[in-house]
């Protein structure tokens, strides 16, 4: 079983809003008037989730993401280039991935699916962040492998990927299943990959893509295996 991390287990919502909370104190940003602390959130949600969907269709480097990304929240929220503060995306990086929120039954999917199945990661994130946000959360105990874009050189939805991951598990395509919450990355890349698939789809958002099954809540993963 491979599961994505951020969004499907790792609460990247909630544990990124309260990083940047502690990132807006840190740097005295309230002085800025001109923005207030809920269009900080906002903004950045907006020019990360740009900034990783280019990252996962290879247009951008990881370098580039991590300096990038605050030099474009401040600036379209009015900071003048020279205003921004320096170390800004290092604190970001220091405090967002010790952050130990959990999406809902994670801890009672894990536990119910370990006697039974090899659990595994496969993120489009990196070796030490995601190392970090799953030993925070506490659930790093239950995965084999941590497939990664750093250690497999591939991103979803890229089928090599996938295949590095069953090479390194020793999986077979067909007793594999992926699960994750994004359309664009792992499930297309779990079909590129002709791998059985559930969609996480808490929001209920409506597409129209043919999936192998669809959940909005991780417990109903009890109905599926
Ligand atoms: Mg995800």
């Amino acid at each position: 079983m491979f599961f994505d991390l951020d969004h499907t287990l790792w609460d990247y919502d909630v544990n990124t809003s309260e990083a940047i909370l502690e990132v807006y104190a840190y740097f005295d940003m309230a002085k800025w008037s001109f923005f207030t602390f809920e269009q900080f959130v906002t903004v950045f949600h907006e020019v990360n989730n740009f900034l990783w969907d280019r990252f996962n269709h290879g247009k951008l480097d990881r370098l580039t993401l991590r300096n990038e990304r605050f030099k474009m929240i401040l600036t379209r929220l009015g900071v003048q280039a020279h205003e921004i503060p320096v170390g800004i995306g290092e604190k970001y990086l220091e405090l967002a991935p010790i952050k130990a929120k959990v999406i809902p039954y994670t801890l009672e999917i894990l536990e119910y699916l370990k006697p039974n199945y090899n659990i595994h990661i496969i993120s489009n994130g990196f070796d030490d962040v995601q190392a970090s946000k799953l030993l925070a959360s506490k659930i790093h105990h239950y995965f084999d492998k941590i497939v990664t874009s750093d250690s497999s050189k591939f991103r979803k939805p890229q089928k090599e990927i996938f295949e590095h991951a069953m090479t390194l598990t020793g999986a077979s395509l067909a007793d594999a299943i992926m699960i994750g919450d994004n359309l664009d990355t792992d499930i297309s890349g779990a079909q590129n990959a002709r791998m059985d698939h559930i969609f996480f789809n808490p929001k209920k958002l409506v597409h129209h893509l043919k999936v192998t099954y669809e959940i909005n809540s991780l417990q109903q993963i009890m109905n599926i295996l």
